[in-house]
């Protein structure tokens, strides 16, 4: 194929696109297929010769589908949302088309400098102060990363990159028990060891309690450890907890201690003023993560990472070898100084077209609506005689049981889980609560509208029967 033929395929590919949003609500949401299906109808070697895209994409259109689990269905109720709003698929399509590589200024100065903007625009839409500065990632997991291994940095007097890290001060992390694993997976990679995250216990409403951090920290002191940095939720990922900021940041500023924020999910949400409370004290944290590609809209990838002051997470990940010099441009940003990988995408365009083509107003109101409508979901599972509500309403997140009376509510949960997926109008999954089995809700699919929400109802009901 050549780049002459490009728009005759894009425009094969649009239709296929058009007629795919068409029938997404008559699709199962969980692809139906067992595992290796899908693989078996695929060559096991590569072609030797050129094969012809009509080939090509008729065998995509007759064997992809049916493997497909379809995120942009409005009745995706599983996990989080992982949205790709209309108007930034056309964005990442020219970014695709484009394919720059933004790793410094020069080497794509609209990424760049679009990418300033639009993390000043985020910043103000979320109501953070103005001295934040910040970077897009492509995953929350990898500005965790970042924000873990600049605490360790930091703790060791930004000599662990040069010394490595035998021989060295015991380091630790504390974070409450309902992060989310991409916490302990950054306590691995950045050679802290998950016996070195401390998981502090919470409170009766999910929250990390702040007289357990103060005495696991005075604890670790007198063993010989180094306290490096504390990590922060809200909106967890199992039921949406959230921790009460500003008494555990005023134990991380009296003690040292960097602090992250993992707001992954909930922080879309924090375009909504009146939500803004769960979060109060914000601007008290080092650093604060939340993915424009969750429930704001932003196709997959897009992770925001905002920092109160950018200069030890440079000092950290910052590294500039003769080849990446920028002659006679040192005032520049450079963004690869800013994360772990050197390459990036030109990710900011999706959100500049994403804010625009909806607004904030338009974007409050998707976000708005589905907090109301899992609520009102979530009254009527909680009326009905055989279904407990395990966790109530976070945001638009909420957890339940099947209850019904004379039976293991742990077996009837998994087995009307199994069942409503197999079934396949709806999609839910399951998460471990207060050593139950739980089945979580969540609405956040861009175009989710309250009748897909009341389906729910529906399906889980007659399933129940
Ligand atoms: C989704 C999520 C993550 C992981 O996000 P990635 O971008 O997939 O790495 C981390 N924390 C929370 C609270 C999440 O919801």
């Amino acid at each position: 194929m050549k780049y002459q033929d490009y728009a005759k395929w894009t425009e094969r590919a649009t239709q296929w696109i058009s007629g795919y949003f068409k029938s997404l609500p008559d699709q199962p949401v969980r692809a139906q297929t067992m595992p290796g299906e899908i693989a078996a109808r695929l060559p096991t070697a590569p072609p030797e010769t050129a094969v012809d895209m009509e080939t090509i994409f008729g065998d995509f259109e007759s064997i992809v589908p049916d493997g497909l689990t379809h995120w942009q269905h409005p009745r995706f109720f599983a996990y989080f949302p992982a949205n790709a709003a209309p108007a930034s698929m056309i964005a990442e399509q020219l970014a695709n088309a484009i394919a720059a590589q933004s790793m410094l200024w020069q080497t794509c100065p609209a990424a760049t400098e679009i990418e300033t903007v639009m993390i000043d625009w985020l910043r103000q839409a979320l109501g953070l102060p103005s001295g934040f500065k910040g970077v897009i990632q492509d995953s929350a997991s990898s500005a965790t990363l970042s924000a873990v291994l600049t605490m360790r940095e930091k703790a060791l007097a930004f000599s662990g990159n040069t010394t490595g890290l035998a021989g060295r001060d015991r380091l630790r992390i504390y974070a409450s028990a309902q992060v989310h694993s991409s916490i302990d997976k950054a306590c691995w990679v950045a050679g802290i060891g998950q016996d070195n995250l401390v998981k502090i216990e919470t409170d009766a409403d999910f929250a990390m309690k702040p007289e357990a951090l103060q005495e696991a920290i005075n604890a670790d002191r007198a063993e010989g450890y180094t306290p490096a940095g504390l990590i922060l939720c809200t909106g967890g990922t199992a039921i949406g907890a959230s921790d009460n900021l500003p008494p555990l940041i005023k134990i991380a500023k009296a003690e040292g201690l960097y602090s992250h924020l993992d707001a992954a999910w909930a922080g879309s949400a924090m375009i909504c003023p009146e939500l803004r409370a769960i979060w109060q004290g914000v601007e008290g944290c080092d650093s604060i993560v939340f993915n424009p590609h969750k429930w704001l809209g932003a196709q997959f990838d897009c992770s925001v990472q905002f920092l109160r002051d950018p200069t030890d997470q440079l000092r950290t990940m910052g590294i500039r070898p003769s080849y990446l010099e920028t002659q006679g441009r040192d005032e520049i940003v450079n963004y690869n100084e800013w994360t772990v990988p050197l390459g990036r995408r030109f990710r900011a365009l999706k959100l500049w077209f994403l804010l625009r083509a909806y607004g904030l107003e338009g974007l409050r109101e998707r976000i708005r609506n589905h907090i109301k409508w899992a609520g009102e979901l979530e009254q009527k599972l909680k009326a009905h005689p055989d279904f407990t509500i395990t966790s109530g309403l976070r945001f638009s997140l909420f957890t339940f049981q099947y209850t019904p009376q004379g039976a293991d509510p742990e077996r009837k949960t998994e087995d009307i889980l199994k069942r409503i997926n197999d079934d396949g109008r709806i999609y839910l999954t399951q998460t471990h609560h207060a050593g139950k089995f739980v089945i979580r809700f969540q609405a956040g699919q861009f175009d989710c509208t309250r009748d897909d929400v009341m389906l729910a109802y529906e399906v889980i009901t007659e399933l129940a029967n």
